[in-house]
């Protein structure tokens, strides 16, 4: 399942029985004293991880390049802020080069939600999709599925993102680094709930996202597989 951990012939496998890959895509950036810089990436990595569980696929690993981070925002350090363009380029191979490889359905998970960062891998989409109409590509924040049926998750470093990392990953975060009393958000530079944050509430968000994501993702590639049944990649691409 983790693709850069597969053998040739374990990913042939996936490519005949259920072409998916999932993409999950985050930033390092500051998410308050109490989380780790990577949160982004690794909580959208492993609901990327527990998606795939459910669907079949492969999830590739996770990428770390954040546009529109807290850094330029709101000054806050420990913090590595990418263009625009690259952000945009990056996704737009990611995808050539799965298509190349014979991937059917193309799923990025955006643990990052900078408004404008969340825009540029969109428009990544669009312009890929615009030149192929196969394979598939979604591009969907890690709360979106559950904001179906109105489970309203997705934060910034607070009682969600911080839930999920402490379902995933509880030796990264420790509750106790946030200061007493009230929290503010322009100090803390995370959202002032996240002392309500429980592993428990991270394994609800998840366990919705798969139950949304999973059945409307199965469907999507069932069409795909009938609509464009492509051939399996020859085991050499010449690149003239
Ligand atoms: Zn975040």
């Amino acid at each position: 399942m983790k693709y850069e951990e597969m053998k040739p012939g374990q990913i042939d496998e996936v490519l005949r029985t259920c072409p998916i890959a999932y993409l999950a895509w985050g930033a390092l950036e500051w998410h308050g004293v109490h989380n780790p810089v990577g949160l982004d990436a690794l909580k959208a990595y492993n609901m990327a991880l527990e998606l795939c569980r459910a669907t079949g696929g492969v999830v590739l690993p996770p990428v770390y390049c954040g546009y529109q981070t807290m850094k330029p925002w709101q000054g806050f350090r420990h913090t590595l802020e990418f263009s625009k363009s690259l952000v945009r380029q990056y996704v737009y191979e990611h995808l050539e080069n799965l298509y190349e490889e014979g991937f059917r359905l193309i799923v990025i998970v955006m643990g990052h939600y900078g408004g404008k960062h969340v825009e540029t891998i969109k428009a990544a989409v669009a312009e890929f999709s615009e030149k192929h109409k196969y394979p598939k590509v979604l591009a969907i924040t890690d709360y979106e599925p559950a904001s179906w049926v109105g489970v309203k998750g997705g934060d910034h470093g607070g009682k969600n993102e911080t839930s999920l990392l402490m379902y995933f990953r509880p030796e990264l975060v420790d509750i106790n680094l946030l200061p007493g009393g009230e929290l503010e958000q322009k100090v803390e530079g995370c959202a002032v709930n996240a002392k309500e944050a429980t592993a428990e509430h991270g394994r609800m968000l998840t366990e919705v996202f798969v139950a949304q994501a999973a059945p409307k993702l199965r469907e999507l590639l069932q069409e795909v597989m009938e609509e464009w049944p492509a051939p399996m990649p020859e085991r050499l691409v010449i690149r003239s």
